[in-house]
């Protein structure tokens, strides 16, 4: 797999590790997530209201450009965000992150009911095209190509001088069992 392959397939481990903690054994796999969904934890609502309004902005677009989507990754505590860290799966640690913040999410394109992993696939490129239109920074710039952030005028040594003092932002919205939700 190319490096961005593996990002991808990073990113749909880590959604899987988190928002099927229980569920993601041998015996029972995960469902395939549905186009145009959201996945648990993944509720644009625990995201702060400024990003929430450019993530479904974002998202309008991608579905008026006919581009498939799932969002599998939002809000993430500190200690989630440290799991995947030290499970090699991102490089970013603490509140390095701007999914500690609420303010970043991964979004997975679809092509024919399935996840597109290849994250080489033009349509991440596309994603980034748009993502930067309605200002919000894509992944891509920094090899995360399922990956857009919205912090504008802040960087992330303002918000997180040190990746050890990381504080969760307390999450809204939590949803039920059921591991789909509409975002709209
Ligand atoms: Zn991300």
């Amino acid at each position: 797999m190319t490096p961005r392959a593996v990002l991808v397939a990073g990113a749909v481990t880590a959604a899987v590790l988190l928002l099927w903690p229980k569920r993601a054994t041998a015996q029972s796999k995960p469902p395939p997530p549905r186009p145009g969904t959201t996945a648990s934890r993944a509720t644009l609502d625990t995201l702060t209201d400024d990003t929430r309004a450019k993530a479904r902005e974002l998202l309008a677009r991608f579905r008026e450009e006919g581009i498939d989507h799932v969002v599998v990754s939002t809000l993430r505590t500190c200690a989630e965000q440290n799991r995947l860290h030290e499970r090699g799966i991102t490089p970013v640690r603490g509140c390095r992150s701007w999914h500690t913040h609420g303010r970043a999410i991964d979004v997975l394109a679809m092509r024919d009911g399935k996840l597109v992993h290849d994250g080489d696939d033009p349509v991440y490129e596309r994603m980034a095209d748009i993502a930067r239109q309605v200002g919000m920074k894509p992944g891509a710039d920094f090899r995360d190509p399922v990956h857009f952030e919205y912090h504008p005028n802040l960087t992330i040594q303002q918000v997180c001088p040190d990746p050890d003092a990381c504080v969760d932002v307390e999450p809204v919205g939590l949803l039920p069992d059921d591991p789909f939700l509409l975002y709209e």
